[in-house]
């Protein structure tokens, strides 16, 4: 059976991309932390960062890191903060290797 995020990439379900070529999809949560909240997701299946393969980690850091940048202009944010949950343990209940992007902003003084 396809994960959530397969089916995603696979189109077999909606979802609102910001951005996507041959091997990684980002696309907003539907469930956002702060304004602009995306997740980027190799098409490659890995279950987490315990089994993904090491050029597919770098390559969606690189990405990561990336699109943060632009998000972070887009949403005027001051920072943003970027994780993964690996394992239930952590709050991982999407088991397809994603990374969180999670735009931040100073409160005002
Ligand atoms: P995690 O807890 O790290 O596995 O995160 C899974 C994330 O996927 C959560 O932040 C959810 O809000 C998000 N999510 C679940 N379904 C969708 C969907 N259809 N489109 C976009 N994000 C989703």
């Amino acid at each position: 059976m396809k994960n959530l995020f397969l089916k995603i990439i696979k189109k077999e379900i909606k979802s609102n991309i910001l951005f996507e070529n041959k091997r990684v999809i980002a696309f907003y949560d539907t469930n956002p932390k702060t304004k602009g909240h995306f997740l980027v997701v190799p098409k490659t299946y890995s279950r987490n960062l315990i089994t993904i393969k090491e050029q597919d980690l770098r390559y969606c850091f690189s990405i990561a890191r990336k699109l943060a940048k632009k998000e972070m202009i887009k949403q005027k944010a001051d920072g943003f903060k970027l994780v993964v949950n690996n394992e239930p343990s952590s709050n991982q209940v999407v088991f397809h290797t994603h990374i969180h992007i999670i735009p931040s902003t100073k409160l005002p003084n």
